[in-house]
C-alpha cells in the first residue's frame, strides 16, 4: 500500500525500542495527532548495557557534545528543537556543567522523557520484548546497537542481509569522595572555565602508566569478533598501543591546562568530567576500554589522585548492530522493499546519541505522515539532518559505516570561506533552508 491510497488515521504507529530514538518517534507521531503504541523490552530484559527501566536511557557517557551551532553536532540540536524535540526539551532540563558542551544528569533525563511519554495521552507504552516483524503494519525499529537477537534475526530476512555488528567501550565512573581533591585540579582548557577535574601526570608517572596499561588484560573475543572500532570511541588501550605519545597528544593531551600547584602544564592529563548533577559521580573521558574488570581497578588507580578511587560503574565493551542502509533505506528512511518498516536510531546507520535521536525524529514525522495518507519528507541536504539521510542513502555500500555528524557531510559552500567563519556559515545557511521546508511541510 503507497501513502497516497492509505485511509487516513485508520491504524496505530507500532514504535519498537523506548531509546532515544524510539522515545523521540513516539513524541513526534503524538504531536501529529497520531496514536502510537511504543514496546520496550526493559525492565523484563536488559541488554548488556542498558541498566535502568527508564525510557531514553543513555548507556555512556553523559554529554551530548557541543553546544554550539558553528558545531555539526550543535546545529543537529538546534534543528531538533525547533522541530519540537521531546529529548533535546529533556537535556535543557536536567543539564549539568560542562564547559562547552550539552551534559545531562542522566537520571534525571531518563526520569523526564519516561514521564513526559507517560502522560501523552496518544501514546501507550508496552513492556514486552517485539520478536517479529509485521511488513504491512506501519512500524518503526528503534531498538538500537543492542537489539535483542531474536528482532535482529527477523530484520535480517528483511534486510536480505546478514546485520552487521562490532563493538564499542563503555568508560569507568568513579566516586567524587574517593578522588584525592589535593592532587587534581579544577579547569576547562584555555581558561574557559572549570567545569573538569585535571588529573596531571609527571614524565614518569605517565611511564609508569602506560606499561601497566599495555601489560593488563584484554578481554577476550571469540575467533569470529573481528573488533572495527570508530576512531572517536577507541578504546584507551588500542590507542596506547599505537605508540608511547598517543595518548599524551590524545585524550591525555596537557594543552590549555595549566597546574596551579607547579604553574606549568603538565605532561599529560586524565580529564574527569561531571556526571549527574549531584556531582558525587565523575567519568573518565575518553578511557572508554575493553580491560578486565580487575585489571581496570589497579590501572586506572596509577592516574594521579585515583590511587583510592571507587568505581560507580567500570568500563566494558558491547556489541554494535548497524544495517548497511544505502540500497535498502529511502531519504524517508523506511525500506525500499517494505514501505511500511521504518528504521531509526543507531541500528539506521548513525552514530552517537543526538544523530540516534534525530533518526527518530524523522521517523517519527514519517510514520506518521504515512498514515495520515500524506506525502512523506525529507529535509534539505544543506541541513544537518538532511545531511545525515543523505549519508544513509548515498554512501557507496562497500564503504559504508555508521557516522556521527559533520560538516564534511554537507554541500560545499558557494565561494571562498574562511575556515574560522566556516561553521558558522554552514549553520546559517542549514536553519535557513530549514525554516523554508518547515514553513512548506506545515
Ligand atoms: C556500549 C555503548 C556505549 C555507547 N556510548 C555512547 C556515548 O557515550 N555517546 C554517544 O553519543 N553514543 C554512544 N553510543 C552509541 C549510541 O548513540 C547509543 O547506543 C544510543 O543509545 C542509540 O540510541 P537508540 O535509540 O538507537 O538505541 P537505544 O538507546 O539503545 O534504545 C534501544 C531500546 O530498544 C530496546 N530493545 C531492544 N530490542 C528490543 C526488542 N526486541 N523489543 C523491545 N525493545 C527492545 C532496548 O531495551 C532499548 O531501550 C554507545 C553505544 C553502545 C552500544
Amino acid at each position: 500500500m503507497t501513502p497516497e491510497n492509505r485511509k487516513p488515521e485508520t491504524e496505530n504507529l507500532l514504535i519498537i525500542g523506548g531509546g532515544l530514538a524510539g522515545s523521540e518517534a513516539a513524541w513526534q507521531a503524538a504531536r501529529r495527532g497520531v496514536k502510537a503504541v511504543l514496546y520496550e523490552m526493559k525492565p523484563w530484559k536488559f541488554s548488556p548495557a542498558h541498566q535502568s527501566p527508564l525510557l531514553g536511557e543513555l548507556v555512556c557517557s553523559n554529554s551530548l557534545r557541543a553546544e554550539s551551532i558553528d558545531s555539526a553536532v550543535g546545529l543537529l540540536k538546534e534543528e531538533m528543537r525547533r522541530l519540537g524535540s521531546l529529548i533535546m526539551a529533556a537535556a535543557l532540563a536536567t543539564r549539568v556543567p560542562a564547559g562547552k558542551s550539552l551534559a545531562v544528569d542522566r537520571e534525571r533525563f531518563a526520569g523526564y522523557i519516561t514521564e513526559a511519554l507517560e502522560n501523552e495521552p496518544l501514546i501507550s507504552i508496552v513492556r514486552e520484548e517485539v520478536t517479529a516483524l509485521d511488513r504491512d503494519r506501519p512500524t518503526i525499529v528503534a531498538t538500537g546497537p543492542l537489539t535483542s537477537e531474536p528482532l535482529a534475526a527477523a530484520l535480517a530476512t528483511i534486510t536480505g542481509q546478514e546485520h552487521l555488528h562490532f563493538y564499542d567501550a563503555i568508560a569507568p565512573i568513579v566516586h567524587a569522595e574517593s578522588i584525592d581533591m589535593g592532587k587534581i585540579f579544577r579547569a576547562s582548557r584555555y581558561g574557559a572555565g572549570d567545569d573538569y577535574l585535571n588529573c596531571p601526570f609527571t614524565e614518569e608517572e605517565y611511564a609508569a602508566f602506560y606499561q601497566a596499561l599495555m601489560a593488563a588484560e584484554h578481554v577476550p573475543l571469540r575467533p569470529f569478533e573481528e573488533p572495527r572500532y570508530f576512531e572517536g570511541c577507541l578504546p584507551v588501550e588500542v590507542m596506547a598501543a599505537r605508540g608511547y605519545l598517543t595518548l599524551a597528544y590524545g585524550p591525555m593531551k596537557p594543552v590549555g591546562l595549566t597546574d596551579p600547584r607547579t604553574g606549568k602544564q603538565p605532561f599529560a592529563v586524565a580529564q574527569l568530567r561531571q556526571e549527574n548533577r549531584e556531582g558525587t559521580l565523575y567519568n573518565l573521558v575518553g578511557f572508554q576500554t575493553k580491560l578486565k574488570y580487575h585489571e581496570q581497578e589497579w590501572v586506572f588507580r596509577l592516574i594521579p589522585g585515583l590511587e583510592q578511587a571507587e568505581f560507580a560503574r567500570l568500563g566494558s565493551i558491547h556489541r554494535n548492530t548497524f544495517i548497511r542502509s544505502p540500497g535498502l533505506l529511502s531519504p524517508y528512511l523506511n525500506f525500499f522493499q517494505y514501505p511500511n518498516i521504518f528504521l531509526a536510531g543507531q541500528i539506521s546507520g548513525v552514530e552517537g546519541y543526538v544523530e540516534s535521536t534525530a533518526m527518530g525524529l524523522l521517523a517519527g514525522i514519517n510514520g506518521a505522515r504515512l498514515i495520515q495518507g500524506r506525502p512523506l519528507a525529507t529535509p534539505p541536504r544543506a541541513t544537518a539532518l538532511g545531511a545525515l539521510i543523505h549519508h544513509l542513502t548515498n554512501t557507496a555500500t562497500k564503504d559504508f559505516q555508521p557516522m556521527n555528524v559533520n560538516f564534511g557531510l554537507f554541500p560545499p559552500l558557494a565561494g571562498r570561506v574562511p575556515k574560522k567563519q566556516r561553521g558558522a556559515a554552514y549553520s546559517q545557511r542549514a536553519l535557513i533552508e530549514l525554516a523554508e521546508w518547515m514553513a512548506g511541510k506545515g
